[in-house]
């Protein structure tokens, strides 16, 4: 009996909108990266805060030691993280990823776009303060939060909600789309006119986000035994997240499934992994049957 036999509809929905959006080549996403990109840091400095690279950041020394030493080995983790993501997605292989860090005092993390990670300050220090096993765990949990951001660029979300946008035309619209060649229109109004008519909803991108972060730091942990950690998705979602005040938290939306519900979901995706390493003996956790599994164990809208 084949899988797709057992697949629900919105598990086939997702994987044809998957399909249509792999097939927009890397510059076109980076062109209409460059759009959300920019309105994030108006957003950022609009609102006085400032911005800067992580390897600035790093040199900072009012930041203390701890904190300055976390992100230095975040930058080494971060390496690590891209060159797993560049093991499921080839073409990102030449590009660098670009983590900038700001100011604002809310623990947030988000992405623009394929490599393009935006981080606060406050985010390395609510994780090491609220991290009781000390740095290597704070540094455990900000992979995972990392990994779930490259998650969200795998699954392209930006271009599903760019195409969304395109489709009523809007501010957003405006900044990017006259700035396209005729060739790029033409083939992101193709992927517009065949995307299944209802979109993915938040919860199910997130989940996605979450799934893909957790096998990019399966991939990445296999040639990096020393990471010596437990499953580092299900602890964010059980120990961290729930301690943090969710006063402080961009993150806390109701767009964004419960804590409850990412933790059940992080324990899927070990089961669905444990399974096929352990019991199948699969040794290629980068095979696209391998994600379509894994992607398979989010629980449907009807299902939460
Ligand atoms: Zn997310």
């Amino acid at each position: 009996m084949s899988i797709s036999m057992h697949r629900s509809a919105e598990a086939q929905s997702r994987a044809k909108a998957f399909k249509l959006a792999q097939s927009v080549p890397l510059p076109l996403l980076v062109a209409i990266q460059k759009s959300v990109k920019n309105k994030f840091e108006k957003q950022v400095s609009r609102s006085g805060y400032s911005m800067c690279s992580l390897k600035q950041v790093a040199q900072i020394p009012s930041l203390g030691k701890e904190v300055q030493s976390l992100i230095k080995q975040f930058t080494g983790r971060s390496k690590l993280l891209w060159q797993a993501l560049g093991t499921i997605w080839p073409e990102i292989k030449e590009m660098h990823m670009d983590i900038k860090v700001h100011n604002s005092p809310k623990f947030h993390v988000g992405t623009a776009g394929p490599g393009m990670v935006y981080i606060t300050l406050q985010t390395f220090q609510d994780v090491l303060r609220l991290s009781p096993k000390g740095r290597k765990q704070a540094l455990n949990r900000l992979t995972g939060i990392l990994a779930h951001e490259l998650g969200h660029n795998f699954m392209r979300h930006i271009l599903q909600k760019s195409i969304q946008y395109l489709q009523k035309p809007n501010k957003y619209h405006d900044n990017y789309y006259p700035t396209l060649d005729n060739k790029s229109k033409q083939l992101l109004q193709d992927v517009i006119n065949k995307m299944p008519t209802t979109p993915l909803s938040n919860h199910q991108k997130e989940f996605e986000a979450d799934t893909i972060g957790d096998l990019l730091i399966t991939i990445a942990k296999r040639s990096n035994k020393n990471w010596g950690t437990p499953n580092i998705m299900y602890d964010l979602w059980t120990n961290f997240f729930p301690s943090l005040k969710p006063e402080n938290v961009d993150l806390v939306r109701k767009s964004h499934p419960s804590y409850r519900q990412r933790q059940l979901q992080a324990a899927r995706v070990t089961c669905c992994l444990y399974s096929a390493i352990v019991t199948h003996r699969t040794t290629d956790v980068t095979s696209p049957v391998m994600r379509e599994k894994l992607l398979d164990t989010i629980p449907t809208k009807s299902n939460l």
